[in-house]
């Protein structure tokens, strides 16, 4: 175990086990993908506030990749991250190699059914089944009594908690607010992959939603016609390529005709070779 500013770097199983044996109660956990932003540093404020220890986990899994390139392309600078950390006060940091979460007998995956097979599971096979695993193995890990994820990543959030329900894992799920750079574009590690043409053009995203929210808030409730508000929107961009333009029910996710209750706004879109996704609620 090494130490950075009254942080604990712990690389094992082990180490993290007798970390958390002498831990003060109650635990809170939050899971990322390293390259540390303000969207994370708001989770681990949050972790803070609610709890007496705040573990960070520090792991690029492999599994919740679909494409190799994105996966070996996924920034990665763990001397920030570790920095970041201290600075944001987290008691232990959890940052294992590969074959520490697996190990080469490793043979579980975790598959979460309905909630898992919509927008970005149609979009991304395999995604949630490695989400769901690694996160299983995180929560069994750390037994915290709270996590902390993004409604950044929505869908995710559903999945989780959907798998936490039914494994009877006892770690409560909580979802904290999207951070947002000045121009609306949500937080997230790879926008660095963008170029300076494709970050402004990254923007088109949440105007695309707050159009759509707006037709919403004006009294429309035909789905098609909200989901066409924001394609039009993003078509204002030359520079963004659609994958899935959503307006679907709040608890299922299935795409909704009308729009009489809790609903999700989401999209996926490309810039360039970088792919990104933002969502907005209705209640
Ligand atoms: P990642 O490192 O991208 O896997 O993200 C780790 C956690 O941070 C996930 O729960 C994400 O939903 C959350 N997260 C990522 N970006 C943001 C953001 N802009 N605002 C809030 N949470 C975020």
């Amino acid at each position: 175990m090494t130490e950075v500013a009254g942080t604990s770097i712990l690389r094992t199983r082990r180490e993290l086990r007798d970390a958390l044996a002498a831990a003060r109660r109650p635990v809170g956990l939050v899971p990322t993908m390293g390259w540390l932003h303000g969207g994370h540093r708001a989770l681990i404020a949050r972790s803070r506030a609610d709890n007496a220890t705040t573990v960070v986990t520090i792991f690029v899994n492999p599994r919740q990749f679909n494409e190799a390139t994105d996966y070996t392309q996924y920034p990665r600078d763990e001397r920030r991250d570790l920095e970041i950390c201290a600075t944001e006060g987290v008691d232990l940091v959890f940052a294992p190699p590969a074959e520490e979460i697996y190990p080469p007998d490793f043979d579980t995956t975790v598959s979460v059914g309905a909630v898992a097979q919509l927008l970005e599971g149609a979009a991304r096979p395999g995604h949630f089944d490695g989400v769901a695993t690694v996160v299983a193995i995180l929560f069994g890990l750390v037994g915290a009594e709270r996590a902390y994820f993004g409604q950044k990543d929505a869908q995710q959030v559903m999945v989780i908690r959907q798998m936490a329900r039914d494994l009877a894992i006892l770690t409560e799920v909580n979802a904290c607010p999207t951070v947002r750079e000045p121009d609306g574009l949500a937080l997230s590690s790879r926008n660095v992959h963008l170029d300076p043409a494709e970050r402004a053009a990254a923007a088109v995203l949440r105007r695309a939603l707050l159009a759509g929210r707006a037709h919403w808030e004006a009294g429309e409730r035909s789905a098609e016609t909200i989901r066409q508000t924001l394609r039009d929107v993003l078509a204002t961009e030359p520079l963004a390529r659609p994958d899935y333009v959503s307006v679907a029910d709040g608890s299922t996710l299935e795409e909704l005709d009308r729009v009489d209750g809790p609903a999700l706004l989401s999209l996926a879109v490309r810039f360039g070779a970088t792919r990104l996704i933002d969502n907005e609620p209705l209640p």
